[in-house]
């Protein structure tokens, strides 16, 4: 049974649905809200439906944007030539955070998960081919996730890509900057290996 008055249940309820969230925590955030002051309610309420109203999927890259194209394709400076795939729109950010790739980037939305039912056919991969057909593009740098759904889609779209004669890059795995030899596990390790280069 719950203590609170059948609103604020209401509020600590829809709070417990965001990911990450406990119930602690949803109370914690309900209560703040409950104590913030009516602009402030409205405009998180209005950052909200804005969010929703407004953004959409770049039918390009199929990143999250509140144009279409999104700023990143449309930008003449960018390299369109090389894209960076990436699972998730999130890999975009860290990407960008970089300041390091120049080029356009296709957001699969998920990776190749048999054991969750995830298919090819599911993930922006016949998306990726067709932009590939269009003939401007040189270099694909795959850039998912290093665990064995990353690595399987990883190698899933290098076998279709290869043959229309386009480079196909991954990006290196290895020791984390700052990281030991000594504690980092095999796997890592032996990763690390495989993707040196010369110096
Ligand atoms: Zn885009």
């Amino acid at each position: 049974m719950s203590y609170y008055s059948p609103s604020i249940e209401k509020l600590i309820e829809e709070f417990e649905k965001l990911p990450s969230i406990g119930s602690k925590t949803a109370a914690r955030l309900a209560f703040y809200i409950l104590n913030a002051s009516k602009e402030e309610t409205d405009e998180f309420i209005s950052a909200i439906e804005n969010a929703k109203e407004n953004l959409k999927y770049c039918s390009k890259c199929y990143n999250i944007s509140d144009t279409d194209p999104c700023e990143i394709c449309d930008n003449a400076l960018r390299d369109h030539s090389t894209i960076c795939v990436v699972e998730d729109v999130r890999d975009v950010v860290a990407m960008e955070r970089t300041h390091e790739f120049k080029g356009v980037y296709h957001v699969l939305h998920g990776s190749i998960s048999p054991m969750n039912g995830i298919g090819p056919e599911d993930i922006k991969i016949k998306e990726l081919l067709s932009r590939l057909m269009e003939g401007s593009v040189k270099e694909i740098i795959i850039a998912t996730n290093p665990k064995v759904e990353g690595e399987a889609t990883a190698m899933y779209i290098s076998k279709l890509v290869k043959p229309l004669g386009i480079k196909v890059t991954r990006i290196a795995h290895g020791i984390p900057v700052g990281g030991d030899l000594e504690y980092t596990d095999e796997v890592t390790l032996s990763k690390a290996l495989e993707g040196r280069r010369e110096i």
